[in-house]
């Protein structure tokens, strides 16, 4: 299939997409890596009358840094922060989320801010920039900013707080201290697919930061909260064992017949209590698993 007619423009700067996409009154879209709205457009999933390509477009390419957080231009892609051209301030997790996104050529073009506006659930950078509690820019024309929290962004699937002629600019990512250590954990049928499930742990003792997230769910990814204190609290070990009980998934018996898998006490009213059993389980085995890695990299 190809695409329906559209007019093609090109921005030369932030705010020129900004007043295009006013413009066009909820009909233009941005035009970023293409990875994603290229094959909406070819199945005609996507019919703007007018796409606006960002890929040169200044403002967007931004590098900016202090001592609590480290900002990157939405326009950057997978496989710069892939290959090290941006600093990571997480000391390892971004450059180690980006090597699963699809494969190399779609890495090369697809875009940080392209990925997180697209708000498909089952995208990593949704879910990691959550668990960071990292925050997201947003050019709301006439050069104000909105800054938005990463882990209140997705309204739903492929559905975000960015209103129709909002541009995203950079995503402001914490930066952790040495001490930091994470767990991330993708499951997927085969390499270079999306998640049929995500697992984030991440663990800075110095700046009392401890977040767990369970993301690919069928809307935003949902942070963790019991499991996390259990992790600053008692420990990674603690931690796996409150999982399913806190997702909703049935804790299995424990073997000595005292009670549930979750330490033998119900951790709280459940975050995904609308899942099926198999997927709860998915998402629990996923979290778990990147629990166990954090546990591992904090005995390094
Ligand atoms: C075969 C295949 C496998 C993939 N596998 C994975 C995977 O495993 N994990 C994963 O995370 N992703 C995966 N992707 C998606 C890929 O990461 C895309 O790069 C990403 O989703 C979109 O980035 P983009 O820059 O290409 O955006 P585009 O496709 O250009 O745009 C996507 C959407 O975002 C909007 N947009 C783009 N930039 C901005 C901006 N700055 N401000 C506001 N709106 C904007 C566009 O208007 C459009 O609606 C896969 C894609 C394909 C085709």
């Amino acid at each position: 299939m190809k695409p329906v007619a559209f007019d093609y423009r090109r921005a030369r700067s932030v705010e020129e997409a900004a007043i295009l996409l006013k413009e066009g009154g909820g009909n233009t879209r941005l035009l970023a890596g293409g990875q994603s709205l290229g094959p909406m457009l070819n199945l005609r999933l996507a019919r703007p009358a007018r796409l606006v390509d960002i890929k040169r477009a200044e403002g967007l390419r931004d590098l900016a840094a202090d001592d609590t957080m480290f900002s990157i231009g939405a326009g950057f892609t997978h496989a710069e922060i892939e290959d090290g051209v941006v600093e990571d301030p997480t000391g390892g997790l971004l450059r180690r989320i980006t090597g699963g996104i699809a494969y190399r050529a779609i890495r090369n073009r697809g875009t940080l801010g392209g990925s997180l506006a697209h708000a498909d659930p089952a995208a990593e950078w949704i879910s990691a920039m959550a668990a960071l509690g990292a925050v997201i820019v947003a050019h709301e024309g006439g050069q104000r900013l909105r800054r938005l929290a990463a882990d209140r962004f997705l309204r739903g699937a492929f559905a975000t707080s960015l209103s129709e002629d909002e541009v995203l600019v950079a995503i402001e990512v914490p930066r952790l201290s040495r001490q930091a250590r994470f767990g991330f954990y993708k499951l997927c049928r085969k390499a270079g697919e999306f998640a049929k499930a995500i697992g984030i742990a991440v663990f800075d003792p110095d700046l009392g930061i401890a977040r767990v997230l369970a993301g690919a769910v069928d809307g935003a990814p949902v942070l963790l909260p019991v499991t996390a204190a259990r992790l600053r609290d008692a420990g990674p070990q603690a931690a796996a064992q409150a999982v399913a009980d806190e997702i909703g998934v049935q804790p299995s018996p424990c073997p000595c017949g005292r009670g549930s898998g979750g330490g033998g006490r119900r951790v709280g009213p459940p975050v995904l209590p609308h899942l099926s059993a198999a997927e709860g389980m998915l998402r629990a085995t996923a979290v778990r698993r990147a629990i166990m890695q954090l546990d591992t990299a904090m005995e390094s």
